[in-house]
């Protein structure tokens, strides 16, 4: 802008634009006020700055016009104002003075601390930018912008655009983050730990967040357990372990469920260990082995009649349903559905007494063309069919009969020590069984929760089962500390029921909850599951 200079005479540029004469200095007059007044604070102390302090041939600071006094309040020619704030106190002093005559203090040394503390605060920033430290620029940035000086005003230019720049970086890397997370999420859902591992790799660290490391540390954890798994499946092939395979095998798949070896693997371990009898029921041969039966003393749900825990060996293999018996298998055989929660012909028998559950066993093994394993006899039935008293005794042989508590609990446990199956944490009852929290206070379908890892569905509940033995609420304080093949009291009023069931808590879905009824006792929480002996030992 091309402006005749009143006093002198001579045509300077003004940088405020459009400026006339009368409004150059209102102008220059505002951005003073700008400067040292900021609205917040209260107004500086006021000095007046006598004219005789101009040195003889002082220039402006900024583009080295010559000064004439302080009347003109800012340079005519670059517009920088011929007062300047004390970095100490505030009070304004003509850019000349030497010591502020607010407070004494030495006006350039002031300057030069402050100088080079911003350069400093300027090379953090670029320092944090460079190192995805964003976030922690912002307040940097701020300080720098509260500076109010006008040798600062280029450091706060800078401050101002950096800080623009800054922002729009966080928004840039935040769409990059987003978009490795859901990469990272995809491979981890399809199972693919390599990958996942491989996404994350290539993000620089201080950009994964809590999330994304954990993910990380995840993906390691599953790449391990699957070598350590494939160890041990090579292992137990070689040794013909083979509940231990089918518990490697399950586990392999949870990891890797599309890994087409493993799918092989087991549908060769299902033939090895499955038998489908003639009705279409599946039983899982279950290896003889020993464990401990009851509830350790440190169990928080112990009952009284579950301790002391003792050893228990099972000596020979035996068969195992792998679901519990449902209502189109009763009815088929029995020609009657006594079940009274669910009307469904795929959830459990219900409402079964004891003595019916003894006569289904024997008509399985009637159509399978195998010797009933039980004599009953004396049987006296309700109207629908039910037996209600019977004389029932052993017969033997390879027929289908109720598992023993022992081995009951044998199966339930799969090779586990734990309150269940799955290990102690009470919040994972929901994935393995159908309980008061979860059942909508219904049977359902069988086979919906996940299988032990012998593949063994609904254990811990669903429905309570029917076991053979009579129960007698001290039987494991008389027993020795190892039995053998154990079949509980002689006689007794109740027989044992083990497992959790739709109406009750996660207490009871416990391998080692013991309840009972007697043998004619109807109720919606009883069903069972059938067994055999498994005559060959070769797998
Ligand atoms: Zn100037
Ligand atoms: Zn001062």
């Amino acid at each position: 802008m091309v402006k005749l200079e009143p006093g002198g005479g001579s045509i300077v540029m003004l940088p405020s634009s459009g400026a006339s004469g009368t409004f150059a200095a209102e102008a220059g007059t505002e951005s003073i006020t700008q400067l040292i007044q900021p609205p917040a604070q209260p107004p500086p102390p006021v000095t007046t700055p006598l004219p005789e302090d101009l040195p003889p041939g002082t220039t402006c600071p900024q583009c080295q016009a010559a000064i004439r006094g302080l009347a003109d309040r800012t340079c005519p020619q670059c517009g920088r104002p011929y007062h300047e704030p004390c970095l100490n106190c505030q009070s304004l002093n003509p850019f000349w003075v030497r010591n502020c005559r607010g407070c004494g203090s030495d006006l350039l040394t002031l300057k030069q601390h402050m100088f080079a503390n911003l350069n400093s605060q300027k090379q953090q920033i670029l320092k944090l930018r460079e190192s995805y430290g964003h976030d922690r620029t912002l307040p940097l940035l701020k300080y720098m912008s509260t500076v109010n000086h006008p040798d600062f005003v280029a450091l706060k230019e800078w401050a101002k655009s950096m800080t623009m720049l800054i922002q729009k970086e966080r928004r840039d890397i935040k769409a990059y983050v987003d978009g490795i997370r859901a990469q990272a999420n995809a491979a981890m859902e399809s199972q693919k730990y390599e990958r996942v591992r491989q996404i994350l790799e290539q993000v620089p660290r201080p950009l994964l967040d809590e999330p994304l490391r954990q993910q990380y540390v995840d993906a390691g954890e599953a790449l391990t357990e699957v070598d350590s798994l494939v160890r041990e499946i090579r292992n137990a092939i070689s040794t013909k372990q083979y509940s231990q395979l089918l518990s490697c095998v399950q586990r392999y798949l949870e990891l890797k469920a599309n890994d087409p070896e493993a799918q092989n693997l087991q549908r060769k371990i299902e033939k090895l260990t499955m038998v489908v009898s003639a009705k279409g029921m599946k039983l899982r041969r279950i290896p003889g082995g020993r464990f401990y039966m009851g509830s350790h003393d440190s169990d928080e749900y112990l009952r009284n009649n579950e301790h002391p825990q003792h050893k228990v060996i099972i000596t020979n293999n035996f068969f195992i349903g792998v679901y519990l018996v449902t209502q189109k298998q009763f009815q088929e055989l029995m020609e009657y559905n006594p079940s009274i929660v669910a009307e469904n012909e795929d959830c459990p028998v219900d409402s079964v007494t004891w003595y019916s559950a003894i006569e289904f066993c024997n008509k399985m093994s009637e159509a399978e063309s195998l010797q009933p394993y039980y004599a009953l006899k004396a049987v006296r039935r309700r109207s629908n069919g039910l037996i209600e008293g019977a004389n029932v005794s052993i017969l033997g042989g390879e027929g289908f009969r109720l598992p023993s508590e022992a081995e009951w609990e044998y199966a339930c446990r799969a090779g586990s020590v734990s309150p269940w199956c799955f290990g102690d944490q009470v919040l994972d009852v929901s994935n393995y069984a159908w309980y008061y929290e979860n059942s909508s206070m219904e049977t359902h379908p069988v086979g919906q929760r996940k299988p032990n890892s012998w593949g063994l569905f609904d254990m811990h509940g669903n429905v309570m089962e029917w076991c053979y033995d009579w129960y007698n609420e001290f039987q494991y304080q008389q027993s020795s500390e190892e039995e053998t093949d154990p079949t509980g009291p002689v006689d007794g009023t109740a027989k044992v029921l083990r497992g959790g069931a739709w109406q009750f808590g996660a207490e009871a879905t416990r391998c080692a909850y013991r309840n009972n009824s007697t043998p004619d006792a109807i109720a919606g929480v009883i069903g069972f599951r059938v067994c055999r002996n498994a005559s060959d030992d070769a797998m």
